[in-house]
């Protein structure tokens, strides 16, 4: 099986991956991505996210020091939808949906990144999603409190300042939906955690482990779609991050520092990511089903240029990979701890 074609399953959304390690060596003809741009200044004045600047309609930010959150000004979701539905015969069907939209800046400087921050710093930030989750999931119509970061224009970021996004809302997003579905059938046939029993044989085999200390593990899920794509896993049951001790969190941002370096390092690149974080519902119930985790799914495929796309098969069929979760967790294994020399010149 390992050299031919075959499939994995993913047991937290039910869903099935084509793996085709044969095909690694065919030729690329398509597109390739612009390199990284010059590096960013440490402070922005065009920057709606910098210290002291002005953001839409007016509002002046801070002079923050640390972190930095709030509302976002062009909202997805709004605390003050409706509470309609309407259903026509089961198939033209919509529903209002209420929400709030924050954004949290990790730091003031404008041309840091989670790879290039200190664990101290990226601790604070930790903290500060553990307040967030607080904060927002105990308001009655918050259900569900997706914690996410988009880094890089690869990934459609809208502005290089490091931040992340906070999306909340009265429903469960699909992949919230199919994981806690999934986690909680395991544990009715079982009796135990999916994802503390999953942890258990990954790091008996140890071939897909990336990084770990002592809170811990990232490594690469059997069932990557993603080139380069990781799992991150609290050793200990905890359902989302308010959940963790001090400890933990700090563990939490050591393994996130040492996964950004070795991201950057791969393709000496400043790496682009969707990242984020899947945290039990917050509707009030106790979902001893539910473990906490992070997602990091980069599209860079085998340089700083190329890239996967997910078109033709995978759009119609299923996601397909051509390198496998093997060898991708052992190369990111390999990358050395300590970040690469940008040679960029500052933006002028
Ligand atoms: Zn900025
Ligand atoms: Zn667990
Ligand atoms: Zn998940």
């Amino acid at each position: 099986m390992p050299g031919s074609s075959h499939r994995r399953f993913n047991p937290l959304t039910g869903e099935w991956v084509l793996v085709s390690p044969h095909r690694t060596q065919r030729p690329w003809m398509g597109q390739t991505e612009a390199p990284a741009g010059p590096a960013a200044p440490p402070y922005d004045p065009d920057c709606y996210l910098c210290p002291g600047n002005h953001r839409a309609h007016g509002t002046v930010n801070p002079a923050y020091t640390h972190t930095f959150v709030f509302d976002n000004d062009f909202p997805a979701l709004r605390p003050d939808a409706g509470r309609q539905t309407s259903d026509s015969d089961g198939l033209i069907v919509a529903e209002d949906e209420p929400g709030i939209c924050r954004v949290i800046c990790f730091t003031p400087r404008h041309d840091l990144t989670l790879s290039r921050m200190s664990v101290d710093d990226i601790d604070r930030v930790v903290r500060v999603w553990g307040e967030q989750t607080v904060e927002l999931g105990a308001k009655d119509d918050i259900n569900a409190v997706q914690i996410f970061e988009n880094r890089g224009a690869m990934m459609g970021a809208s502005n290089p300042h490091p931040h992340c996004q906070i999306w909340a809302s009265r429903s469960l997003p699909n992949e919230m939906a199919k994981e806690l579905a999934a986690q909680a059938a395991y544990r009715s046939k079982h009796g135990t955690c999916l994802l503390c029993d999953y942890l258990r044989l990954e790091r008996a085999a140890g071939e897909r482990i990336v990084f770990e200390n002592d809170h811990f593990t990232v490594l690469v899920p059997f069932w990557a779609i993603w080139p380069f794509e990781t799992l991150l896993l609290p050793r200990r049951h905890a359902g989302a991050i308010d959940g963790l001790s001090p400890a933990e969190m700090g563990g939490l941002a050591e393994a996130l520092s040492a996964l950004t370096i070795r991201y950057d390092n791969l393709f000496e690149t400043p790496f682009p990511y969707s990242m984020g974080f899947h945290q039990k519902p917050t509707d009030g119930a106790e979902h001893p089903e539910w473990h906490l985790h992070a997602h990091f799914y980069p599209p860079l495929l085998r340089s700083a240029t190329v890239r996967k796309f997910m078109v033709g098969y995978e759009l119609l069929g299923s996601p397909q990979r051509d390198i496998t979760a093997e060898s991708a967790a052992e190369r990111l294994h390999e990358m050395p701890a300590t970040h690469y020399l940008d040679r960029r010149s500052p933006q002028a």
